[in-house]
C-alpha cells in the first residue's frame, strides 16, 4: 500500500550509538515528536544508548507506554493544564515555564500519590519558552513550597529566534545552577539544548551540562537550525514512497487567467516547453513538498496541492509509467508529517538482528 514511509530501524540505533559515544557522560533524552511518538524508534533509540525518551505531546507518550516503553518518559513541552492528569499518571517529567501549572501538578501528585520530576525552563534569548533569569529561583521556591519536585533547570534555544547555542549561553545556565545551589536548592539535571548544542560538544565537554535533548539527530542525522548535515550519522534512515497516476507530455506553463493556486499563492512559472510530468499520490495532508528530496537525480518537484505532487520526470534515466513509485527522502517537517499522517503507511525495516 501506498504511499508508504520506509523506517530504517538498524540505522536510527546507529545514529543513537553514534552519538552516546560522541557525548559520553552527558545523558541523552531521545526526542520522538518528530516521528510521532513512534514506539518502534524509541526502542531502538533506548537500545542504541539514550538515557530516556522526551516527547512534546502527551498522546504520543501515552501510545509509547501502551506498547510497553518502560524507560523515563519526559513531556518537553509543558504540559497543559487540561492534561495535568494525564502528564502525572504517565510521565516521569516535565519540562515547564509557569508556576500554576508547577501547582496543578504537585496537587495531582499529592492526589494520586505519585511524583513527577520538574526541570525549570529558562528563557536565555531564543524567546520561546522560558522563564527570565532573575525569575528562576522565585519560581523553584514557589514550586517546592507547593511540593513539586524540582530536578533542574534546562533552556532551549534555536528555535523561534534562532539564537545559536553558544559557550556563553551554556556559561549563563549553569551561572543559574550556580545561584540556585548557593540558596540550598540541589540541581541535579542541567539541560543544555537540542541537536543544534551537539556541535559544542564536539569540540569539547562543558563541564556541568549533563543532558541534552537529541531529535532530528538521532532520527535524520541533520542539524537544521545549525545549517549541517552531521558527517558521521547516517542520513537514510527514511524514506516515502509514493505511487504515479498520471504520466503525460504536457506545457511547463498554465495556461487561461491565472489567480491563486490552492494554496492562495500566486503560482510561478518557467517556460521549458514541453515536459514529462508525473502526478504522485502523495500531497501536503501527508508531507510539506519542499522538505522531501528525490533518492534519484533528474527529477524536479514542481509543486503540489493537498493530494497531489506532480515532479518533472522528463530528465530521469528512468522510464517511469503509471504505477511505478517515485522514493524521497524526507527532511523534519515531511518526517512529521508523513510519521503523523493516517494516510501514510510504515513499514520497518531491520536489516540485521
Ligand atoms: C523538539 C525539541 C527538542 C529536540 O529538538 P531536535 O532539534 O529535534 O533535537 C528538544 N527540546 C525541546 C524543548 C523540544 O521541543
Amino acid at each position: 500500500m501506498f504511499p508508504r514511509i520506509n523506517i530504517y530501524l538498524d540505522r536510527i540505533y546507529q545514529n543513537a550509538k553514534k552519538l552516546k559515544g560522541i557525548l559520553n557522560t552527558i545523558e541523552i533524552m531521545g526526542v520522538t515528536k518528530g516521528v510521532c511518538g513512534d514506539p518502534f524508534i524509541a526502542k531502538e533509540m533506548l537500545k542504541g544508548g539514550v538515557d530516556y525518551i522526551g516527547d512534546s505531546r502527551i498522546e504520543n507518550i501515552i501510545k509509547m507506554r501502551r506498547k510497553g516503553i518502560e524507560s523515563k518518559i519526559f513531556q518537553i513541552r509543558s504540559p497543559q493544564l487540561s492534561e495535568i492528569r494525564k502528564t502525572v499518571k504517565y510521565t516521569d517529567g516535565v519540562f515547564i515555564s509557569e508556576i500554576s501549572i508547577a501547582k496543578a501538578i504537585a496537587e495531582y501528585s499529592r492526589l494520586i500519590g505519585k511524583k513527577i520530576g520538574i526541570i525549570v525552563m529558562v528563557e536565555l534569548g531564543d524567546l520561546r519558552e522560558g522563564v527570565m533569569p532573575e525569575d528562576v529561583l522565585n519560581f523553584i521556591n514557589e514550586s517546592r513550597n507547593y511540593g513539586a519536585e524540582i530536578l533542574g533547570i534546562g533552556t532551549n534555544l534555536g528555535c523561534f529566534g534562532g539564537v545559536v547555542p553558544t559557550k556563553e549561553k551554556m556559561e549563563d545556565l549553569l551561572k543559574i545552577k550556580e545561584t540556585l545551589e548557593s540558596h540550598g536548592i540541589d540541581i541535579k539535571i542541567v539541560s543544555g539544548g537540542a541537536t543544534d548544542t551537539i556541535s559544542l560538544f564536539e569540540k569539547e565537554i562543558i563541564p556541568g551540562i549533563n543532558q541534552l535533548r537529541i531529535g532530528e539527530a538521532i532520527l535524520l542525522g541533520n542539524d537544521t537550525t545549525g545549517n549541517r548535515r552531521i558527517e558521521y550519522l547516517r542520513h537514510d534512515t527514511f524514506t516515502i514512497e509514493a505511487e504515479i497516476i498520471e504520466l503525460k507530455e504536457k506545457p511547463s506553463i498554465p495556461y487561461g487567467v491565472i489567480g491563486r493556486d490552492a494554496f492562495g499563492n500566486i503560482p510561478h512559472h518557467i517556460d521549458k516547453g514541453k515536459r514529462k510530468r508525473a502526478i504522485l499520490a502523495l500531497g501536503r495532508q501527508d508531507v510539506d513538498i519542499e522538505s522531501l528530496i528525490p533518492t534519484e537525480g533528474g527529477l524536479e518537484i514542481l509543486g503540489g496541492s493537498s493530494d497531489h505532487i506532480i515532479i518533472d520526470v522528463t530528465d530521469s534515466q528512468n522510464n517511469y509509467k503509471v504505477g511505478d513509485k517515485i522514493s524521497f527522502y524526507p527532511l523534519y517537517p515531511s518526517l512529521l508529517k508523513a510519521m503523523c499522517s493516517k494516510g501514510v503507511k510504515k513499514r520497518y525495516i531491520k536489516e540485521t538482528n
